[in-house]
């Protein structure tokens, strides 16, 4: 079984011409609304490697929290381990500008009012031979109740720290994979070449490290594994979703369908590279078979 336990929001998306400065009002067409948040990203990719997926998010007792929890039925989740909270859904606002940039403001209350004990209970029923994916969107103190409770059940835990919060650093040798990108490896304390950022984070967490960069690729270090991974070239049409897809593939390359760590994340660039070709985040995720097409080339 695989554990994500992260949050769930509804994404607005705005196509605008210009950035709104500050004082101004920049008039958009018609927003794009879907389900977002790290965590129901990676739960939904992961899923499509066709991994047993259990995900742990909150959502409010409101009509947003309504729509979110159908959205993610039709999207083929399983909602029932969604938790409702006295807090609004959280949502994000994205501007993206005609280059593909984005800017987003997000809300977190419904994610931060997930207590210890309540990321604990998330690992009821798990050990040995489950997984467990945390992003950065809980509070520090729910994320590390969850990675304690983890390691003493014996499941195995990844960590995406993004967005990254003060007391990661401390979590480092409770995560047996860190999946993270350049900026978020130099916020951990990593400094120089990307190689350096990798290779320093794997000797302080003891386990495996990769580190994306983008359309340069992958480094991955880790006690037996050395391995860069480049990024497949390919037209660029909107970078939102390529981590989140990633890290989804990774995790079920490498637990679920059991691949060796470089050839897991050559599979996860892959389907990153279809996210970047296209527009959105979750119309621009992998399907089913796309995901299944890439295994069986790996
Ligand atoms: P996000 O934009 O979703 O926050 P991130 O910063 O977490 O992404 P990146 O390092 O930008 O993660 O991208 C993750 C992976 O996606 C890369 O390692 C690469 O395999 C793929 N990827 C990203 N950008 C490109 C690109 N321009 N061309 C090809 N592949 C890409």
């Amino acid at each position: 079984m695989f554990l994500v336990l992260g949050n769930a929001t509804i994404d607005e998306s705005m196509a605008v011409e210009a950035w709104p400065a500050p004082g101004q009002t920049v008039v958009v067409g018609t927003p794009a609304r879907d389900i977002g948040g790290k965590g129901a990203n990676q739960a939904l990719v992961l899923a499509r490697t066709g991994a047993p997926v259990r995900f742990v998010a909150p959502i409010g007792r409101d009509a947003e929290g309504d729509w979110v929890a159908s959205r993610h039925a039709e999207a083929g989740l399983d909602t029932s381990s969604l938790i409702r909270v006295d807090a609004p859904t959280d949502r994000s606002l994205i501007f993206v500008a005609r280059d593909g940039e984005n800017a987003i403001a997000s809300t977190v209350a419904a994610a931060r009012s997930i207590d210890p004990d309540a990321a604990r209970a998330a690992l009821a029923g798990l050990g040995a031979g489950d997984t467990m994916l945390l992003q950065g969107n809980l509070t520090g103190e729910a994320t590390m109740a969850a990675l304690e409770e983890a390691r003493a059940r014996g499941v195995a835990t990844v960590l995406n720290p993004s967005p990254m919060q003060a007391g990661f650093p401390a979590m480092l040798p409770l995560v047996d994979l860190l999946v993270l990108n350049e900026s978020e490896g130099v916020q951990l304390g990593g400094s120089g070449e990307p190689e350096t950022i990798a290779a320093a984070l794997a000797a302080r967490s003891g386990g495996i490290v990769v580190l994306t960069l983008g359309g340069r690729g992958a480094i991955v270090r880790g006690p037996d594994v050395r391995a860069v991974v480049p990024a497949r070239t390919v037209p660029v049409v909107d970078t939102t979703g390529a981590g989140d897809t990633f890290a989804g593939v990774l995790i079920g390359a490498l637990w679920h369908r059991r691949l060796p760590v470089a050839a897991a994340v050559a599979a996860a660039s892959v389907a990153a590279s279809l996210t970047v070709q296209r527009k959105g985040t979750l119309a621009a995720f992998p399907s089913r078979a796309e995901v299944e097409a890439i295994f069986a080339a790996n």
